[in-house]
């Protein structure tokens, strides 16, 4: 048990950065200083009022999971506002973790710890992604219509499933959440439920694990309404696209809704099941653009509006102007500048707006390419870069190799032909194969499944560096 303020603030450090953007953890989280550590609460340092509200708001879900883990129960956490040189107690209580006894449930839900159990559903909604804050343009307006309709009607419309596709950071993921929420104000009743592909997939392989995938197909029975966020996950993960197809044929033909979003248009996801690429063509298939300049000043406006907050106009157009493929990066512009500004003292002008802008403009042109891939792995494994492309067999030489084509396959949008080519001249079937083994690899050995995320986050860490 560590029991030192430093040692303690670091660790929830280590927590928090994993699971937050690298400019909003540089933002916000840097700044702060551990103070001291007594009867289980940490005091804190931040510079100012403002940063004390923004984490309140924003953050305080995320600190109160990393002092939890970290201190455990009864964990409390005070803040020193550097400027107003006061200490504001007890801003975060951390309640205990009791344990919910109800009537038991006819199957087992994946969704619920063993000891707790509920008999709703809970549809794992984020409730700040809802249709009014869902700002309507070109880029969007099928999509978001489509999505209106079905939260009316869920599984009445001709659309279902309704396939949701775009860019990163185009707002697939907003409007997944916006179609459950609003059709759950709509009926309460509705059992709705809001997964990522990735937690669906380590459900599958944990109930394979333990015998437990009748429940599993069970629970899943029981939705009027099943939200599956970036479906191209599921690519070459033969068994969960295998369970994925029963259970989308039984929710279809009950007539339930099926949302399911992806990063790509269905008939260009490589490794997905040809039976399942022919259903998502059953219902609607909307993409997201890049907004026009009009829209991203929109979607700028609603989220001043909502942090409260006021710019001059030069400054929002120059915003505009310059970032223009991601809503993310739009909104990261902002809270940047909020953040500058606060620290520094200085009004948002246009001189300010420049640098910050500048700063982003440069990360995003961080590309990700099949180079640094196999730079970042040869490092990791301590071996050359040629190595991987050369024709050894040795074994944490082929180890790296595989790694290294599945990350190009994943992070950069480079053909299985391409990829093999810049592996020393190997045909697209190797990468195939090379992906298959990493997959199976994290499957079955959890070492080595840490060892890969451990490097997706190094590799996602330069690709989204916002
Ligand atoms: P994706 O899932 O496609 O990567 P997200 O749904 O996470 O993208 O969207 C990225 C950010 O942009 C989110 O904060 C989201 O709220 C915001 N956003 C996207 N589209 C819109 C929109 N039309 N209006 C307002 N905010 C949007
Ligand atoms: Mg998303």
């Amino acid at each position: 048990m560590v029991n030192d303020g430093k040692a303690i603030w670091d660790k929830c450090l280590q927590i928090i950065k994993s699971e937050i953007n690298p400019q909003a953890y540089k933002t916000w989280f840097e700044p702060i200083e551990p103070v001291r550590y007594d009867k289980k609460t940490l005091t804190i340092q931040v510079p100012n009022n403002f940063f004390y509200e923004w984490i309140e708001e924003h953050y305080v879900h995320l600190m109160k999971k990393a002092l939890l883990e970290v201190i455990g129960s009864s964990a409390g956490l005070n803040y020193r506002i550097l400027k107003a040189k006061q200490d504001v107690s007890n801003a975060v209580k951390i309640e205990k973790n009791t344990q919910i006894e109800t009537e038991s449930e006819k199957f087992k839900n994946p969704f619920v710890f063993p000891g707790i159990k509920k008999l709703k559903i809970d549809p794992n909604l984020n409730a700040n992604y809802t249709f009014e804050n869902y700002v309507e343009g070109d880029c969007n307006r099928l999509a978001r219509n489509a999505g209106m309709a079905i939260s009316k009607r869920p599984g009445g419309t001709a659309f279902n499933p309704l396939v949701i596709y775009g860019d990163v950071g185009l707002g697939k993921t907003h409007l997944a959440h916006a179609i459950g929420n609003e059709a759950l104000k709509n009926n309460k009743n509705k059992q709705i439920l809001y997964v990522s592909s990735e937690k669906f997939t380590n459900q599958i392989v944990h109930a394979i694990k333990n015998g437990e995938v009748e429940d599993f197909l069970n629970f899943y029975h029981q939705l009027d309404i099943l939200i599956v966020d970036d479906i191209q996950f599921f690519a070459n993960k033969t068994k969960t696209m295998d369970i994925f197809f029963h259970i989308f044929n039984q929710l279809h033909q009950d007539g339930k809704q099926l949302v399911l979003t992806s990063d790509r248009a269905p008939k260009d996801l490589e490794g997905m099941e040809e039976r399942l690429i022919s259903r998502f063509k059953w219902g609607l298939t909307a993409d997201l653009q890049s907004p026009d300049f009009e829209t991203r000043m929109a979607i700028l406006d609603n989220k001043m509006n909502k942090e409260g907050i006021e710019l001059p106009e030069n400054v929002l157009e120059f915003i505009c102007y310059n970032i223009k493929s991601n809503i993310r990066e739009l909104e990261g512009v902002l809270v940047s500048l909020i953040a500058q500004s606060s620290l520094n003292n200085r009004e948002i002008d246009l001189e300010i707006t420049k640098e910050v802008v500048q700063k982003f403009v440069e990360q995003i042109s961080k590309e990700v390419t099949i180079n640094s891939i196999q730079e970042l792995v040869a490092g990791h494994f301590n071996i050359g870069v040629d190595h991987l492309q050369s024709k050894s067999r040795k074994r944490n030489i082929v180890t790296a190799r595989q790694l290294s084509m599945y990350f190009a396959k994943k992070h950069t949008n480079k053909s299985l032909k391409t990829i093999g080519e810049t592996f020393g001249g190997r045909d697209h079937s190797t990468v195939i194969y090379s992906c298959k083994t990493v997959q199976d690899l994290m499957d079955t050995d959890k070492v080595f499944k840490d060892t890969v995320s451990d490097l997706e986050k190094k590799i996602t860490m330069s690709l989204h560096a916002i």
